[in-house]
This record gives C-alpha cells, sequence and structure tokens, in this order.
C-alpha cells in the first residue's frame, strides 16, 4: 500500500518534490536530443525513427525546465542523450546554465567522441564530473560495436578531462561473450587513474534493440572475477554520494588502486529506495522512473499560451507524487524494461 503522499508540493510552488514512498526528488536527468553518432548494436537498432526537430525542446525551453526545477529543490541535473555534444550550441546551453545558476551541480553523460576540443570551455563552465560511457579498451571491438574508429578520440578526451581536473566517471555495459574478457584493462585503468571505473548490467530496452540473455554479466559475478585480480573493500553506503553504484576499493600487489570499481545493479539489486531523480525526455516528457513507460508531456503545457510553466510546475509536482517503486513494475515485465530505447529516454 502507498503511503499518503504528501500534498504541499501541490498547493505551495517552491515545496520540494515528494514522492508517496517518502523519497524527495533532487536530481534531474535531461536528454537533451536522441541523436548520437554512434551506432552502438547493443543501443540502436539502424530502424529507429527520429523525434521530429520541431517536437524537440528548445535550450530555452529546458533552462525554463531547470530554473524551475531549481525552485522545488533540485540541486543535480546530468544532461544526457543521445549524445548530448551531438546537438548544436550544447556548450553555450551549458555556459548559460552555470551563469544562472553558480550552485547547481552539472554533469553530464558522454560517449567522449566529440569532448576533446571542449575539454577547457567545460572546466571553465565549472562542470561538476562526466561519466563517460566506453565498453572496451581495444580499437577493433570498439569499432565493431559503436560502428565507428573513434577509440583513439575517446582515449583522448579522457586523458584531458583528468589533466584539466575534471571529474570523471567510467561506465561500461558488462556484457558477457563481448567484454567479460578484459577485466584485466578495466581493473588496470582504475588501479592507475582517480577514476570510478563501473560495470552497468545490461538491460533488455525496447524498440528493437538487441538483447540476448546469453549476454547478461551480473553484478555478483563481475565481482567474483574482480578478486581473482585485485583484492576489493566495499564503500559504506553513506560515502557514495546516493549514487546507484555499489563502490569497492581496490588493493592489487602494488598497494591501492587510484580509482574505484562500480557496480550499476538495476536489474540483479534495485536501487529504489534510495531514488531521488526524475527524467526528462528531449521531447519534453517527464518518466519518474526508468521502468515505468508512463509520460508527462510537459512540452504541450510549456508550449501552451495559456499554461506556460506554472502549469508544468503542478504537472511536475502531481508526477512526482506518483513515482512508483520501479522494482515492483519489473516484477511484472517478461520483455523489455522499458518500451522506449535508451538514446530516447536519455540514459
Ligand atoms: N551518448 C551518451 C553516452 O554514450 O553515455 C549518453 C546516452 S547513452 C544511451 C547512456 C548509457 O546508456 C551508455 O552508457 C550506454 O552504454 C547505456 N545503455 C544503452 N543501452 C543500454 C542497455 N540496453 N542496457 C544498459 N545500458 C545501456
Amino acid at each position: 500500500m502507498n503511503e499518503i503522499p504528501p500534498l504541499a508540493s501541490l498547493c505551495d510552488p517552491s515545496a520540494p518534490l515528494e514522492d508517496g514512498h517518502g523519497r524527495t526528488v533532487r536530481y534531474i536527468r535531461l536528454s537533451v536530443t536522441d541523436r548520437c553518432n554512434l551506432r552502438c548494436t547493443y543501443c540502436r537498432s539502424g530502424m529507429e525513427t527520429f523525434i521530429p526537430h520541431e517536437s524537440v525542446l528548445r535550450y530555452e525551453e529546458m533552462e525554463q525546465l531547470v530554473d524551475m526545477a531549481m525552485d522545488m529543490g533540485v540541486e543535480k541535473v546530468r544532461l544526457t542523450g543521445g549524445e548530448p555534444f551531438a546537438r548544436k550550441g550544447f556548450v553555450g546551453f551549458l555556459e548559460r546554465l552555470r551563469a544562472a545558476h553558480p550552485t547547481l551541480d552539472i554533469r553530464i553523460t558522454t560517449n567522449g567522441t566529440l569532448v576533446g576540443p571542449h575539454v577547457s570551455e567545460l572546466k571553465a563552465i565549472g562542470l561538476n564530473a562526466v561519466n563517460l560511457s566506453l565498453d572496451t579498451f581495444d580499437r577493433a571491438k570498439f569499432e565493431r560495436v559503436t560502428g565507428r574508429d573513434l577509440f583513439a578520440r575517446v582515449r583522448e578526451s579522457m586523458d584531458a578531462l583528468l589533466d584539466a581536473g575534471i571529474p570523471l566517471k567510467l561506465n561500461a555495459v558488462a556484457m558477457r561473450g563481448f567484454n567479460d574478457d578484459e577485466l584485466p584493462a578495466f581493473i588496470n585503468y582504475a588501479m592507475t587513474h582517480p577514476v570510478d571505473v563501473r560495470f552497468i548490467e545490461f538491460m533488455p530496452m525496447g524498440e528493437g534493440t538487441r538483447w540476448s540473455d546469453a549476454c547478461f554479466w551480473s553484478a555478483p559475478d563481475i565481482l567474483t572475477a574482480v578478486k581473482e585480480f585485485v583484492s576489493v573493500e566495499p564503500v559504506a553506503h553513506e560515502q557514495r554520494n546516493g549514487g546507484p553504484a555499489r563502490l569497492y576499493t581496490l588493493s592489487g600487489p602494488s598497494g591501492p588502486g587510484l580509482g574505484r570499481l562500480g557496480l550499476i545493479t538495476p536489474l540483479s539489486s534495485h536501487f529504489c529506495a534510495a531514488c531521488n531523480r526524475l527524467r526528462i525526455t528531449s521531447d519534453g516528457a517527464l518518466r519518474t522512473c526508468l521502468f515505468d513507460d508512463k509520460e508527462y508531456r510537459l512540452r504541450n503545457a510549456l508550449r501552451h499560451p495559456k499554461l506556460g510553466i506554472e502549469a508544468v510546475r503542478r504537472i511536475v509536482a502531481l508526477a512526482t507524487r506518483a513515482k512508483p517503486i520501479g522494482a515492483r513494475i519489473l516484477e511484472r515485465r517478461h520483455d523489455a524494461v522499458a518500451q522506449r530505447r535508451m538514446t530516447a529516454i536519455g540514459g
């Protein structure tokens, strides 16, 4: 049974965004585009239709949404996609966000292929962190999985971000038969760089993305395999900053690692109790849970001459009250964990 949801957020426009399960939203993931310059075989079918340009939120509209979210207690925004740097004007958008909100925690999730030329601008903006997706340390495999020979560019971006002192996390989708044989390379990177190297369990997403049970490499299995190479020590929950990753410090024959191992386990062990996030797709749909296909159309309200941002605020507050426990939705699903593909939802 749901607890009775708080009403404060509906009556008071600046009340915190509380849901019916005692969770408070502090974090928005905003997808700036559903387009991507990579063709990752597990993420995109190659048959997908893209959101028409006129339906994609304009940057000014995203800025309005972030202003509103901050009024409602949001402290952190992650810009994602698709590939955020593939959208024209993305860095200018970041500059305006930072100018409007000096204290906002602004992070980006990127494939790293287009970041290199912008590192000094990102540093000047005071970007809080970059999560960079890299599933392999092998150039030929990178090209095979992404369809592009851009591994060297990604590695250069990683070095440039670290040289600039921008906090970096590495995200790899764990896939048996694809990158399980590269565990030593991932561990070596975490040992020698101050980077959290995080494996994300592969999820069956909708819209025809490729999935095979045989590829699933669970977090417990990854941890067992890691222990064959290094010793691991779990990081206490309160030191994880509320993130979804279970973190481990690493230690090898030459001493402790500079970075850590992270395991993100949406399937084998959920993290719903600590979930403090909402997602907004690039066409302005609010999703309160990755696994819930219910979407609230913010864009129509935002663009409506008689509604606008105040109506959006009420929709967001109401939707947040109904934010579900994703694990309960997952229990009832037998096919994909969500009907839209990751690039459309904003991974
Ligand atoms: N372009 C950016 C990037 O590459 O990080 C942001 C979007 S991308 C969709 C976000 C993340 O979702 C990537 O790390 C990608 O590997 C991951 N992803 C895509 N499909 C997935 C799936 N089926 N299961 C788990 N992670 C997935």
